[in-house]
């Protein structure tokens, strides 16, 4: 069986790499010059610079399996399990193992209710699986804003979940369905820990691109039912093919799948998915020279979070050397990253200019870091993340459903049909595979 898969992100290469295990022949067809999307490193003065997603967990099953089966389990580090909040113009230091430290931000008494109310909630949820956000449907029914003024008390939205909704995933509480809360809190309950690639995040996505046939610069225009089969119209040439899986984000899948003339067994909720809206952010990426010294409270902190009562332009800092403590010398580098409106009011402007706002916004809590600043690269990311609105859980449960009963052999994956970071990408590449084989078996032992 021939399949083609559009995309080498981590969710297309997941699915590439599973269904060429499962003795298929695949080529992945990818727009750029390279593997792993948003899912990128580059090499900076002998630096890993990961260009957008930064972090990984302990709970991250698919990735992890990956790591493993390629061999990478070495890349693994654990960062310090430090990161801060501000509040008041200073930032607050917790470690993730103590949830009490939290008082700093918050009166216990909304911790506790907070803590109660999440307990009620989590019985609703048959399969609490932090790597497939469909397994969180029967949550998906409210906004986070919305649940946690009720819940938990305007403190706890301001100062806890704002900042890690809008730093993690660059969007606000009121478009963000409760949903992801509640796997924003599991994550904690399960005592997951932060970790990181020695080398940097694209490592993976570059070992899973080494094992396939990945055709560079094509990108894919659209795809046709041709006598029984299909034709992946790409700029480099067609590719005749028995069944597709797009892994693009979700308005490249529906150009690419509108201008398709002929019907590809799309229903409701994949078109559905396929308006899903994205927030922006840019990463600005800067290498200091030895003499910076972070200031106390961040000296053991990997990550800095600016709830939006504090903040300017920049939602979060990765503090590099503490994110990958072994993979570092003495010079300090930090990644510095935009929140979702100051990212659509800077995305156009040149590169000098989007430096010196970051730098300008970080200095109440990192000092003057434009005398240190050895080298910089800024990353812009018009479609960061997926927005996770009320509604999107539900409708990859359904989607999946109707995989699953009719079969379709044009299958779509990506974060944006998952959990919205690179272990739900991952997820959905390999949900995506499993459901194209089952489809694509289905026919050939009927015929
Ligand atoms: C700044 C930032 C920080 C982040 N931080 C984290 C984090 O800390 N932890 C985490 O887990 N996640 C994080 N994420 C999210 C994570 O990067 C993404 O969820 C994940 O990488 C998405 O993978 P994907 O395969 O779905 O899509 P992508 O990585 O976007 O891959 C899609 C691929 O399709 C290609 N493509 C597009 N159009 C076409 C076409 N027409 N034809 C062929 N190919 C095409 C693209 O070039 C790309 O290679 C972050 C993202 C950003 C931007």
């Amino acid at each position: 069986m021939n399949v083609t898969v559009v995309g080498a992100g981590i969710a297309g290469l997941t699915a590439a790499w599973r269904l060429q295990r499962a003795g298929c022949d695949v080529v992945v067809v990818e727009a750029s010059d390279r593997p792993g999307g948003r899912m990128t490193t580059d090499l900076i003065d002998g630096h890993a610079v990961d260009r957008g997603a930064q972090f990984l967990s302990t709970r991250y099953r698919v990735i992890l399996d990956l790591l493993r089966e390629f061999d990478l389990e070495a890349q693994w580090c654990e960062s310090t399990q430090r990161s801060a909040i501000v509040k008041g113009g200073r930032p607050l230091a917790m470690e993730a193992t103590r949830p009490l430290d939290a008082r700093q931000l918050v009166p216990t008494a909304s911790l506790l209710r907070l803590a109660w109310h999440r307990w009620r909630s989590a019985r609703r949820v048959e399969r609490a699986d932090t790597s497939s956000y469909a397994s969180w449907a029967a949550v998906d029914d409210v906004t986070l804003s919305g649940w946690l003024r009720q819940h938990a008390g305007q403190d706890v939205l301001e100062y806890i979940f704002e900042p890690m909704v809008h730093g993690f995933y660059f969007q606000t509480p009121e478009e963000t369905s409760f949903a992801l809360g509640m796997v924003l809190m599991e994550f904690g309950v399960r005592r997951s820990r932060t970790c990181a690639l020695r080398d940097g995040l694209g490592v993976l996505p570059q070992a899973l691109a080494g094992r396939l046939d990945v055709r560079y610069e094509s990108p894919v225009i659209s795809i046709e039912r041709r006598d029984g089969c299909f034709a992946v119209q790409a700029t480099a040439g067609v590719v005749a093919t028995d069944g597709v899986v797009v892994a693009v984000p979700a308005p490249m899948a529906k150009r690419i799948l509108v201008s398709s003339g002929t019907p590809l067994d799309l229903d409701t909720a994949a078109r559905d998915l396929l308006l899903t809206e994205y927030s922006a952010s840019i990463n600005v990426a800067c290498l200091l020279d030895e003499a910076f010294e972070l200031p106390d409270p961040l000296r053991c902190c990997y990550g800095l979070l600016v709830p939006r009562l504090e903040r300017g332009a920049i939602a979060a800092v990765g503090i590099e050397n503490n994110k990958r403590p072994t993979a570092h010398g003495r010079a300090c580098h930090l990644n510095l990253m935009f929140d979702a409106d100051a990212a659509q009011a800077h995305m156009r402007d040149d590169e000098a200019a989007i430096v010196d706002v970051a730098l300008r916004d970080v200095r109440p809590w990192l000092g003057d870091l434009s005398r240190h600043v050895r080298q910089s690269r800024v990353f812009r990311w018009p479609l960061a993340e997926p927005k996770s609105r009320v509604g999107r859980a539900r409708l990859i449960a359904t989607y999946r459903q109707h995989c699953a009963c009719d079969g379709p052999k044009v299958v779509l994956a990506g974060d944006y049909v998952g959990m919205p970071f690179t272990e739900g990408a991952a997820e959905s590449g390999e949900w995506a595979a499993s459901s194209l084989l089952a489809a694509m078996t289905g026919e050939s032992s009927a015929a």
